[in-house]
This record gives structure tokens, C-alpha cells and sequence, in this order.
């Protein structure tokens, strides 16, 4: 198999059968889902790799495998200070190609590795940025305004009084009404 020029049309089968290695150091930018999560201007790259292999557990099934790495290091918004804050992301994942919808979600229960159904074209950069928004913080914070549990002003401080048990929430909350 040629190395693939279209990663966002990837024969998953051919890739799997050649044990294909591929890596790329892709910009943020590129990922339109994972750019609009970010603060200002993303001029970061995502450092990935993905390895294809068939049934590297010797299950007898000869299913298509992807083990794929990723990381990266994006700007966030601080959901306390709304400063810019660098979360690292690191990704490391299996996942197993099964022929329809209804194998993987009767094998999901025993499986560790991720399911997939098997096509034809096979977008492996959504993939990617799946897998990386899937770890994004849902409330991304500085590690010393995480620890800082002082409000920072009448206002939140009186609906952090008002709502004790869950202050993330209304910090969120916050930071919505001021969009
Ligand atoms: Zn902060």
C-alpha cells in the first residue's frame, strides 16, 4: 500500500492489512471543531501517530485495528479568570473496525477497545479531533485559580453563596452570561 495522500479518505482495511505506520504534526487550525474551543489565535500543532494492524490479539476474527496517539497543547479559556490557560492533551487509543452498528454495540459491552464501523473512506483527522475534543476539561482552569476558591467579586460571590454544592457549575454558568 502507497502511503495515503487523503487522510480524511483513508481505505482502513488496505491500512490495517499493511500494518501501515502513519505520524503528522498537524495545526490546531485544521481541526475547525477543536479551533473554535480555543482562545485567540491557535498557532499549535497536533503531534499524532496511528499504527493499522489485524487482530493484533489473535482472536481469530481478522478485523481491521487502528492504535492512534495524539497530543497536544492548546489555549483554553480559564473558566474563573477567562485568561488564556495551556491545557496539555494526550490521546492514546485502540480501536477495532466491525462491520455494522449492530456488532459494535454487541461487542461494545466487552470490548476495551473502541468500536468502529468499518468504511470504505474513513476520516481519520475527524478521528483525531474526536478523540482530542472528547478529552478537552469541561471546565479548563489555571492550577492556582482552581485552588483560589475566593470569589473574585460581589456578584459571584453571592451566587457562589447561593449554590455552595456545585460551584463549576455557576462558574460556567458566569462565564455564559457574559458572552
Ligand atoms: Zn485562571
Amino acid at each position: 500500500m502507497q502511503t495515503p495522500k487523503n487522510l480524511r479518505a483513508l481505505d482502513v482495511r488496505a491500512f490495517a492489512k499493511a500494518q501501515m505506520h502513519l505520524e503528522g504534526e498537524t495545526p490546531v487550525a485544521e481541526f475547525e471543531r477543536l479551533a473554535a474551543d480555543c482562545s485567540g489565535e491557535v498557532a499549535c500543532h497536533v503531534s499524532w501517530a496511528a499504527q493499522g494492524a489485524i487482530d493484533p490479539e489473535q482472536r481469530g476474527k481478522d478485523d481491521a485495528w487502528l492504535h492512534l496517539e495524539a497530543k497536544a497543547t492548546v489555549p483554553l479559556t480559564c473558566q474563573r479568570c477567562l485568561h488564556p490557560v495551556s491545557v496539555a492533551l494526550l490521546i492514546e487509543q485502540d480501536f477495532r473496525f466491525v462491520a455494522d452498528e449492530a456488532t459494535a454495540l454487541a461487542e461494545d459491552d466487552e470490548s476495551d477497545e473502541d468500536l468502529l464501523v468499518m468504511e470504505d473512506s474513513f476520516d481519520l483527522m475527524a478521528l483525531i479531533e474526536d478523540e482530542l475534543l472528547m478529552g478537552l476539561p469541561l471546565v479548563p482552569m489555571h492550577d492556582a485559580c482552581l485552588s483560589e476558591q475566593a470569589p473574585t467579586s460581589d456578584e459571584e460571590e453571592a451566587i457562589l453563596a447561593e449554590v455552595k454544592p456545585n460551584p463549576f457549575a455557576v462558574l460556567a454558568a458566569l462565564k455564559t452570561r457574559k458572552h
